[in-house]
């Protein structure tokens, strides 16, 4: 009887530690939410060291924001070193990139020029180009560290500045003042949007870069080459789950899909500011959190992608590369050789993309048309098609990119960069040194799959502690007796007490993904809309070929109680520099 119970007994314990051993060697469980690159990095990082992980993605395709055409010229490894070391991990091809591309051109009143054409042909306006340069260029380098931009009362002023004021003390010509507006807007946002202390930041970031390095080598494909590389090696992969709330508790996380429930031990929200304020969270997201979500300003930009049978343009100039108009038709990528006949990317953006928000897509290519004809005359009769992108006006990204608006450096500055318990955020708004490119999507897809690991052993997060701007010398005033005060006025000295600021200009109004409505008067618009019939806006992009689904299942439990909680309301040295941003 006593050996029996004794059996059972040793049976028991047996059962309960090799139990114990099955519990330790589960793989600890993580939902990525959003399929762009940062999405994609962070399932990517976390299943190649053994976790498991499901990944949900609003649409029926993955890799987000990627590019249009597919050419996108990726810096070399000194500026994009996480891009160039998946690029080595999967192998893509890349060609090193022609000369061409080392420098923008520009197209003035239709009429093509190099930036020697400019020097003998339009001396004023390329002496003006160059002063703009220089003047950037010290600003810039004002900034001694770009992980903290506004270290002192100086550099945290210039946050209170936007950029299109700042341009006006140079008092440039008009037509060098309309191509700089031009760089500016496509690059970041409408310069009167944008926060001059942005600006510098990024500018300094990319500052003692050479242009070899900027354009290194053209990604065959482009970036969605990448995302796909991505997706086949995650192995649980579920498109067409539009995330609607998250909620967290002391024991793991419930992420809702509709009436599905997915559990796991943690997650990682890689959306864009736009769709995150539709996703509920339990318990709620800091004021902070809710009120970057609300007012930090994107960049508009849309891409249209002209196709014709021959190259328009070559009865009058060889056009080629990065080239910018002063007159309505943005800045335009010229990439003659790829998808078969010759090919132009026109980027509108800033209040341009803001004014044309109300036309529908084929009203749109008609107005761009309309300019093109009127400079290239071949251009009706060779064209064939167009294939667009419209972020803008998408809801789920309330525009292009993360662009700080005036004040908003200093309001939220890496206030995404810690993780909310179980919940760690990533996607390119969430870099503070590469926002708005592919190597900030990548590299903050790392960081937050760094940040679940840590969680995951025992670390514990801090808040964020926002660095008062203290009272220090600002170098390049020392070095540059006169500079800020040429600029900006007042003492150069640092102030005694750091400015509020709540002297801030009104930030940029966050882009409303709103149904079109009626064209308005914006401010000065390159592209004046010629009258045509409106037709609804179409919201949804051009389909894109949906990624299989992967077939292990993530553990799904149906969410009974729906939870209480409200609904959170939607509420570059010398030239200027930045990786191109032509796809
Ligand atoms: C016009 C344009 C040109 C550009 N050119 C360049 C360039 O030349 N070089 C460069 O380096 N960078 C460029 N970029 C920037 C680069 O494309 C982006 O920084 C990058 O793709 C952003 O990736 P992400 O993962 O942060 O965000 P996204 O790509 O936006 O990914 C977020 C994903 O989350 C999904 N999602 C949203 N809501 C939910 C939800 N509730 N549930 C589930 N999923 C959801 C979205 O559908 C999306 O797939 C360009 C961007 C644009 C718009």
């Amino acid at each position: 009887m006593l050996a029996g119970w004794l059996r059972v007994c040793a049976l028991i314990v047996v059962g309960l530690f090799s139990a114990q051993a099955l519990g330790e060697n589960k793989p600890q469980t993580v939902i990525v939410i959003g399929g762009g690159l940062a999405g994609l990095t962070a399932a990517y990082e976390l299943q190649s060291k053994g976790w498991q992980v499901t990944l949900l993605e609003a649409r029926p395709s993955l890799g987000g924001r990627s590019g249009l055409a597919t050419s996108e010229w990726i810096g070399g490894s000194k500026v994009q070193p996480v891009l160039n070391g998946y690029v080595d991990t999967f192998k893509l091809a890349t060609q090193p990139a022609p000369e061409f591309v080392r420098n923008p051109s520009y197209l003035i009143d239709g009429e093509y020029f190099t930036a020697a054409d400019l020097a003998t042909k339009q001396p004023a306006t390329a002496d003006a180009l160059k002063r703009y340069e220089k003047t950037l260029d010290d600003l810039a380098r004002s900034i001694t560290d770009p992980e903290n931009p506004a270290a002192n009362s100086t550099l945290f002023a210039l946050d209170q500045i936007n950029v299109s004021s700042w341009l006006d003390k140079l008092q440039l010509p008009p037509t060098a003042r309309q191509l700089i507006n031009q760089k500016i807007r496509t690059r970041y946002d409408e310069p009167s949007r944008l926060s001059l202390l942005y600006f510098a930041q990024q500018n300094r970031v990319y500052q003692d870069i050479n242009d070899r390095d900027l354009r290194a080598a053209r990604l065959l494909g482009g970036s969605p080459v990448l995302a796909q590389a991505f997706v086949k090696q995650i192995k649980t992969i579920k498109t067409d789950s539009p995330v609607s709330a998250i909620s967290q508790d002391k024991d793991g996380v419930t992420v809702k899909v509709g009436a599905v429930g997915y559990q796991a031990s943690y997650v990682v929200v890689a959306v864009p500011l736009r769709a995150l304020g539709k996703i509920q969270f339990t318990p709620a997201l800091d004021n902070k959190q809710l009120a970057a979500i609300k007012s930090t300003n994107y960049g508009w930009r849309d891409q249209l992608l002209l196709k014709f049978k021959t190259p328009v343009w070559d009865s009058k100039a060889r056009m080629s590369g990065e080239i910018y108009s002063n007159t309505g038709l943005g800045m335009l990528w010229i990439e003659p050789a790829l998808k078969g006949g010759a090919n132009v990317v026109i980027n509108l953006s800033g209040d341009n993309a803001r004014l044309l928000q109300a036309f529908g897509d084929k009203q749109m290519v008609d107005q761009v048309l309309i300019r093109l004809h009127a400079f290239y005359p071949q251009a009706r009769g060779a064209y064939t098609g167009y294939e667009i992108r419209r972020y803008s006006v998408d809801p789920s990204y309330g525009g292009a990119y993360l662009a700080y608006g005036p004040g908003q450096i200093s309001k939220f500055w890496k206030v995404w960069e810690k993780p909310q318990q179980r919940v760690a955020f990533a996607g390119e708004h969430t870099d503070t040194l590469y926002p708005g490119t592919l190597e900030g999507a990548l590299r903050s897809g790392q960081r937050a799959a760094g940040q679940v690991m840590d969680l995951a052993a025992g670390k514990s997060f801090e808040p964020v502690k926002v660095a008062p701007p203290v009272v220090a010398p600002v170098k390049a005033a020392e070095s540059k007796p006169g500079f800020f005060s040429k600029w900006f006025g007042g003492e150069e000295k640092p102030a005694a007490k750091p400015v509020e600021p709540a002297a801030a200009p009104a930030p940029a109004p966050a882009p409303a993904p709103v149904a079109a409505p009626a064209p308005v008067p914006a401010p000065a618009p390159a592209v004046a809309p010629a009258p045509v019939k409106a037709e609804p806006v179409k919201k949804t992009e051009p389909a894109k070929k949906a990624a299989p689904v992967k077939k292990t299942e993530p553990k799904k439990t149906e969410v009974k109680k729906p939870v209480a909680k409200k609904p959170v309301e939607p509420k570059k040295k010398a030239e200027e520099k930045k990786p191109a941003q032509a796809q």
